[in-house]
């Protein structure tokens, strides 16, 4: 099992660790700031380090068995053997971006009032799909409405759940496609002020101000229940 740092600090860029399991492209840490493929965020990239300077290049990261992240590198890397120390450095300025991203969505939730059907990020825009009529989807309302929140920074709180709660009370669950992890009695929660309140695993800001400024890109149906509202960043002057 690895211990999940982004969990509980989102803005840890780089960890000391062990190596806990090595297998052809992939390896496998006791600890990790890296954060696995899921709830619609992309997993994150980077590099390992080990003591004598060698690095290799981290081109994804997703979930293995057993609780296990599993970070991937390319098959032919040297790699340290198991025991070893390591560094684990995110490509920061890109989990950034999804940070960003993640909690425009959470925005973007609270500002459509309807049932959310799908969602994705990426480093260059996101998107929710709606369950909801087209003619209710105008481009200018919505942008307005995200940038009074992200105006407002609001603080962007982590939480937990019991599972039993949640189930008496499933409306929290915004998005039908990605149910939170369960199987610990208790699931993490994120909270913005009174805006949004649901389960979520990914990685957030700590303040809606964070997010900057954004448009929406588009809105395009894609299907009887998915009406998809792609939100753009533009870029923070650095
Ligand atoms: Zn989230």
């Amino acid at each position: 099992m690895t211990a999940t740092l982004f969990r509980d600090d989102a803005y840890a860029e780089q960890c000391d660790a062990t190596v806990l399991r090595l297998d052809e492209g992939c390896v496998v840490l006791d600890r990790t700031v890296f954060y696995p493929t899921g709830g619609g965020q992309p997993g994150d990239v980077g590099e390992l380090h080990w003591a004598d300077g060698a690095r290799v290049a981290v081109v994804g990261t997703v979930w293995g068995e057993a609780g296990e992240i599993v970070h991937r590198v390319a098959p032919q890397a040297r790699l340290p053997a198991v025991g070893n120390r390591v560094r684990a450095a995110i490509d920061w300025p890109r989990r950034h971006r999804l940070m960003r991203y993640h909690t425009a969505l959470h925005l973007l939730c609270a500002v459509v009032a309807a049932p959310v059907t799908g969602g994705r990020m990426a480093e260059d825009k996101a998107h929710l799909d709606f369950d909801i009529d087209m003619s209710r989807l105008d481009a200018a309302a919505i942008e307005q409405r995200l940038a009074a929140l992200v105006e407002a920074d609001l603080a962007v709180e982590i939480g937990v759940i019991a599972e039993a709660e949640l189930d008496a009370r499933p409306e929290l669950v915004r998005t039908m496609s990605v149910q939170p992890p369960r199987g610990q009695g208790r699931v993490r929660t994120i909270r913005i002020a009174d805006v949004d309140y649901q389960p979520c695993g990914g990685t957030h800001l700590r303040r809606t101000g964070e997010v900057g400024a954004l448009r929406v890109g588009r809105i395009r149906s894609e299907g009887r229940r998915n009406k998809r509202v792609t939100i753009v960043l533009d870029e923070m002057p650095s």
